[in-house]
């Protein structure tokens, strides 16, 4: 039984910096994933507070929230066959020397402290960090594929 899933995915503000924008949408959409929300914001204290709650009290904790509220961020919610776990199998390993080869972070990045993107780690997580950022009406699932609009569209006239 296959079954959509929704996952949070963020290109990071050095990525963004960087303009690697489209090159890292681009990787997801012609994966075959649908974009079904995107925008561009500056993270606010509460939403970096809430996005890396798991992490507080890390060592890392505080320069990766400087981080994320280093420059805007393009956020979007991405849908597909097992898109959680696809995802995170296109960025490749937290740390960039050791992302397999043609992954996201392998391609570019060096460190893990600069690593230009986010992927949610699990179904619950998605949910958990889509509505940090997202409204569901901000969210387009419904998109129709193009053979749809054909029929329904174009043969209806
Ligand atoms: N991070 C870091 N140092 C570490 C571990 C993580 O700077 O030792 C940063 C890194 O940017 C990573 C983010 O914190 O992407 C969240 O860490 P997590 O373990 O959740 O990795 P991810 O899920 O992003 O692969
Ligand atoms: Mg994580």
């Amino acid at each position: 039984m296959h079954t959509e899933e929704r996952t949070f995915i963020a290109v990071k503000p050095d990525a963004v910096q960087r303009g690697l924008i489209g090159e890292i949408i681009k990787r997801f959409e012609t994966k075959g994933y649908k974009v079904i929300g995107l925008k561009m914001l500056r993270v606010s204290d509460a939403q970096a507070k809430a996005h890396y709650a798991e992490h507080e009290g890390k060592p890392f904790y505080p320069r990766l929230i400087r981080y994320i509220q280093s420059g805007p961020i393009v956020a979007m919610v991405i849908q597909g066959y097992g898109a959680v776990a696809g995802a995170r199998h296109m960025m490749g390993c937290t740390d960039p020397l050791k992302a397999d080869m043609g992954t996201i972070r392998a391609d570019f990045a060096q460190v893990m402290e600069y690593n230009v993107v986010h992927g949610s780690d699990s179904v619950e997580s998605a949910e958990r960090e889509i509505a940090i950022y997202f409204n569901e009406n901000e969210l387009f699932a419904d998109g129709k594929c193009m053979s749809e609009l054909v029929i329904e569209s174009l043969d209806a006239d």
